[in-house]
């Protein structure tokens, strides 16, 4: 299949998560912010970005050895996480998506561009801030510094998915935005295929990315979908199958699964009962964004090399957020800052990057959830 005819399926076809789709997640907003405001419509395309991550990357599942695959999993490991991602992405897994020439099924691309979203995201929350339907027992709380998202069950249903975006997701852009950054934005870290670096990192992450991390770890999305989840996926101490981030020991190489540096590094643990690459979600997803943007930018990244590869995007989109600080210039001297986009978002949710008189620096973070 021409990676030409997967991005010109990926344009044609319709955005995914529309309200209009029966399938779409509800998604809640708190008090203060216009479900119709910009806000509100970063969290819808955060999902939209996250659903079409997963598109690309079951679409370009490569059974014959590709590079970026073998890089977060071992070859044997493909027919799952191919499932995992057609699961996400609502492509029935009994189909093949190459026609007998090796060219695109015509089928597929006429069943993407009508099917709509997986059924069960019709059981799926997803809140700004803490979400109102949470436990307060959960453990989890958008309040603990460095917490970027996380998922819980539903008090209600426990088969239902809650998930809390938090203040510091937004400091992660869309898709649309890191492509094709906004004027001002053209030239900084992180913004355009050239600004990317030559390898794996949290700049390939959109808040669609940390939107796709919770939605892995949402184990009933695929038990019932995924042929042998709730054999590759033991069962936790919750009662359920999920994908969970994987805790090494203090000091160990790596001490966490979390990130596009710390996830390759989980192949060269020693086996054990149960594979520890396809129970990482970040293996999942750094796997998606790397194909991501190898084809949205015709070129492939190598394998992240620093652990600081994990947190280059902590500064990069939401500086805007911090209060106007005297800039010393002299006259005539170029404005070096990129223009402020996005204020509403730290007025209103504002606590963790600034507490409306105080900036608080900004701190390394990873990634939290269940
Ligand atoms: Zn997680």
């Amino acid at each position: 299949m021409s990676w030409l005819s997967v991005i010109l399926l990926f344009l044609m076809s319709r955005a995914h998560g529309d309200p209009v789709d029966p399938a779409s997640p509800a998604f809640v907003f708190p008090q203060g912010v216009d479900p119709q405001g910009a806000q509100a419509n970063d969290l819808r395309q955060a999902f939209k970005d996250a659903i079409v991550i997963a598109r690309m990357a079951a679409l370009t599942m490569n059974p014959y050895c590709d590079p970026v695959f073998e890089r977060y999993f071992f070859p044997t490991q493909l027919q799952f996480v191919s499932n995992v991602f057609r699961t996400i992405a609502n492509i029935p897994l009994d189909i093949s998506i190459e026609d007998l020439n090796g060219g695109l099924d015509p089928a597929i691309q006429a069943m993407i561009t009508s099917r709509g979203l997986n059924p069960t995201f019709s059981l799926l929350s997803i809140s700004i801030g803490n979400h109102p339907d949470r436990s307060p027992n959960s453990g989890d709380d958008c309040a603990v510094d460095d917490t970027d998202a996380y998922l819980v069950h539903s008090r209600d249903n426990e088969d239902a998915g809650l998930i809390s975006m938090c203040t510091p997701v937004w400091d992660y852009p869309s898709l649309s935005n890191i492509l094709n950054p906004p004027a001002g934005w053209e030239n900084e870290i992180g913004f355009g295929c050239n600004n990317l670096l030559d390898r794996d990192s949290d700049l390939m992450t959109p808040a669609g990315g940390v939107l796709l991390h919770e939605l892995l770890h949402w184990g009933f999305l695929f038990e019932n979908e995924v042929p042998n989840f709730e054999t590759v996926i033991p069962l936790t101490s919750g009662g359920d199958h999920h994908i969970r981030d994987y805790l090494g020991p203090p000091g160990g190489i790596p001490d966490t699964g979390y990130g596009p540096y710390n996830a390759p590094l989980l192949k060269n643990l020693p086996p054990g009962p149960y594979s520890v690459t396809t129970n990482n979600v970040d293996n999942y997803v750094y796997f998606a964004l790397s194909k991501y943007w190898s084809i949205q930018c015709t070129k492939w990244f190598a394998q992240s090399t620093t652990p600081s590869d994990a947190f280059l995007r902590n500064t990069a989109w939401n500086r805007y957020s911090q209060p106007a600080q005297p800039q010393p210039q002299s006259i005539g001297e170029p404005q070096s800052q990129p223009p402020l986009k996005r204020s509403i978002i730290h007025d209103l949710f504002g606590g963790y990057h600034h507490n409306s008189t105080t900036y608080i620096p900004v701190k390394t973070r990873t990634w939290k959830a269940l």
